[in-house]
């Protein structure tokens, strides 16, 4: 496995005595209330999720924000409330992560709510569709001070990409993925680090090593390969890949269904 050492010290800057003190304190109390059966809670959370948007412009099939399917509440996160919740606790932060369901760029304060948690020197992480990062996004990203990002890129030709992304356009994908590492060039930036995410479906098993090739061209620091999750498995499902090392979900051979 390869270690991306600029990464790692980045992530390892970020830290500080409170912020290793604090994981001691929750990892004793883990353990504590493990081994004892009684519940002891010791210092605040090490790191937090936010959720910019529930909304996104794609629609993949497996995913509620795709399906316009959710049974919560739906909307941007605001910033006040953001910027509270990180005064009280950035300090205890190690890392926090910026997506969940939603496409985070749509958020419009997104990118001011990275650099409110860069400043507080906080390890920052997202995930996007790759749809937003126009020449604009992608300078405003590097100097946001974002630390990670993660680009979905489920095909290597339009027409494998769209089974998955319905309504995507693989060529802007790539083309913000180019303008990110051209800023990063530009401001003589080491973050983010970009990945090339491949959730792996049946569809697309095959452009595995394209992947790798094209995200050496463009110059994206890593590639990582994501099984995928898919609801109605019981009969088979169309996007569960043939390669088993791909795959969350085993063929049961006693299977009467
Ligand atoms: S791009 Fe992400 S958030 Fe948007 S529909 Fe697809 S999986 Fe969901």
């Amino acid at each position: 496995m390869k270690f991306y050492y600029k990464d790692a010290i980045r992530f390892i800057s970020k830290l500080s005595t409170r912020k290793l003190w604090n994981a001691v304190l929750l990892l004793t109390s883990y353990y504590i209330t493990r081994y004892t059966s009684k519940a002891i809670q010791w210092g605040l959370p090490m790191t937090v999720s936010f959720e910019p948007t529930t909304a996104c412009n794609l629609r993949c099939p497996e995913c509620p924000s795709g399906l316009r399917a959710f049974s919560r509440p739906t909307g941007n996160l605001k910033q006040d409330f953001f910027r509270k919740s990180l005064d009280e606790l950035g300090s205890q932060l190690m890392y926090l992560i910026f997506y969940f369901q939603g496409e985070p760029y749509i958020n419009p304060d997104f990118l001011d709510m990275v650099q409110y948690a860069s400043q507080k020197k906080i390890y920052t992480i997202t995930s996007t569709n790759g749809h937003f990062l126009n020449d604009d996004n992608a300078r405003r990203t590097v100097e946001s001070g974002l630390d990670r990002l993660i680009i979905s890129v489920d095909g290597t030709t339009q027409e494998v990409y769209e089974q998955y992304r319905k309504e995507g356009n693989l060529q802007k994908v790539l083309e913000g993925a180019a303008n990110i590492v051209k800023w990063k060039k530009q401001l003589n930036s080491a973050s983010p680090h970009v990945i090339f995410q491949f959730l792996v479906v049946k569809p697309n098993e095959h452009q595995i090593p394209e992947v790798y090739r094209m995200a050496d061209e463009i110059g994206v620091d890593e590639v990582k390969l994501k099984t995928a999750q898919v609801y109605d498995y019981i009969r088979g499902n169309p996007l569960i890949p043939e390669n088993e090392k791909y795959s969350r979900y085993r063929k049961n051979p006693e299977a009467t269904l």
